[in-house]
């Protein structure tokens, strides 16, 4: 197995784990990014780490790391940690040479180039490109509108880049209307709403991702509403992106839908069988992963509302294909595949079950259960949903508080944390919860 192919395992790692633990962007980058795989076979991985560090990521990270390894590698392993030392001895090739010309291809940037079009998203891929070349003269603002995972944001970005290419000049921003929130309310916070004006009034391009967040937050949207006044009057362009089309944008003002509209509004429709083939052969090429059309039409059969799935399904075969070495046949794929998609599946369900056990014990529907209604019961109906869900799946705080229509993570911590509280004080109810939380693992 080559370098990269160990790196490529290593980054796999890092990405489940920062997925399920949600370890800060420090620890990651003090602790787990220095790490390096040097061997594995069938039965071991051994990584090497700083020898500084290494006590610390044996005692904090270790079950972490192997876990995961073993999760990636789809089997059990022995997980050696050694220190950076030891492996100069053990290797006399070793050398510290940073292989700096091999990028890392599982984040391609995100272009026009490699964006496939077809019927469904020919008409937003189109004005994309044409607000690209031609900033501010054509359809100014741009809506791009679909459901997740259907490429707007791999657009936005492709925008982004064709812009800077063209125009290395231009001030581009982009920001999802999250981040947007976020610095409004700290530059009120801090009292410095000016900085925060000339940032956003200063830019050539503005692009806001997944803009539907603002709907029914006043002081965002008036301040949003100001901020797109002035750029429009000052002839810059504005690219939006959403789940759904303007109108349809519960507790938006009226006054933002109709300069959502003002310009062009493109939707984006589920790929058909033919395009998502064709996505899924681009998708593995930038993974240097030749996949038969046996294979690519196998996933396309599975993989039918959100793209985004196919990342998880070409790294569990690349992951498979590394660490056998075998060419990646149809019926291996087939094998792999199926245990991915039952996976998904299963948790799936898992959270169906838990969902049909809070609306039971909370005699609450789960669109409501879902909702932002914050009545103390349906309050304590989600905790207990969100709890059990974070207990008994691998999903991130950030899946799980989307499953909720939340948009940030700290909903699902307080969550946990309430549970958790109330578990200490009541005996009954931490032996319920237990009794939940083992019934749904067996
Ligand atoms: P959205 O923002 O609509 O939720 P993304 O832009 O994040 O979706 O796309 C999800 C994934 O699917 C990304 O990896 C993206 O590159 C990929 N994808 C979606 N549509 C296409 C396409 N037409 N061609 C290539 N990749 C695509
Ligand atoms: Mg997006």
């Amino acid at each position: 197995m080559t370098d990269n192919e160990f790196k490529q395992i290593k980054l796999f790692v890092l990405e489940e784990i920062k997925k399920t633990y949600q370890f800060s962007d420090v620890s990651m980058k003090l602790w787990l990014e220095p790490i390096r795989v040097v061997a594995m076979d069938g039965h071991s991985v051994t990584v090497s780490v700083p020898a500084p560090k290494k006590p610390f990521v044996e005692q904090q990270y270790y079950d972490v790391l192997k876990i995961k390894f073993c999760e990636v590698l789809g089997t059990d392993i022995e997980l050696k940690l050694i220190t950076d030392e030891e492996e100069a001895e053990m290797s006399e090739e070793f050398s510290e040479k940073v292989d700096s010309a091999y990028k890392i291809r599982f984040n391609p940037d995100y272009t026009f180039e490699n964006f496939v079009v077809g019927k469904s998203n020919q008409l937003a891929q189109s004005a994309a490109l044409a607000v690209a070349n031609h900033p501010a003269e054509l359809n100014n603002p741009l809506f791009l509108y679909g459901p997740s995972g259907l490429g707007k944001t791999h657009l936005l970005f492709s925008i982004v880049n064709q812009i800077r290419k063209n125009h290395p000049d231009y001030n581009i921003l982009y920001v999802t209307s999250e981040e947007f929130t976020i610095e409004l309310i700290e530059s009120l916070s801090l009292k410095r709403p000016m900085a925060f004006r000339e940032k956003y009034r200063n830019v050539d391009v503005l692009l806001v991702d997944d803009i539907q967040f603002i709907a029914g937050k006043m002081s965002v949207q008036e301040e949003f509403f100001h901020t797109f006044d002035a750029l429009f009057k000052m002839n810059k362009q504005i690219i939006l992106a959403s789940d759904c089309a303007p109108k349809d944008i519960n507790n938006l003002e009226e006054r933002l839908k109709s300069r959502f509209e003002m310009g062009l509004v493109a939707d984006i429709q589920p790929p058909d069988l033919e395009l998502r083939v064709a996505i899924f052969k681009r998708k593995a090429m930038d993974y240097n992963f030749n996949l038969d059309i046996e294979i690519l039409y196998y996933l396309a059969k599975h993989i039918t509302t959100n793209i985004r799935q196919i990342e998880g399904a070409l790294k569990k075969l690349k992951a498979h294909t590394l660490i056998t070495g075998e060419e990646c046949s149809y019926h291996m794929a087939k094998e792999i595949l199926n245990e991915f998609f039952a996976d998904e599946h299963s948790k799936e369900s898992l959270i169906d079950r838990i969902m049909t056990l809070a609306e039971k014990r909370y005699g609450i529907q789960r669109d409501d259960i879902k909702s932002g209604r914050r009545n103390a019961e349906v309050i304590a109906a989600r905790h207990y949903a969100m709890y059990l869900i974070r207990k008994t799946t691998n999903l991130s705080q950030n899946s799980i508080a989307k499953l909720f229509n939340k948009k940030d993570h700290t909903t699902v911590i307080n969550a946990v944390s309430a549970i958790e509280k109330r578990m200490e004080h009541e005996p009954a109810f931490e032996k319920e919860i237990r009794a939940a939380v083992s019934e749904l693992l067996s």
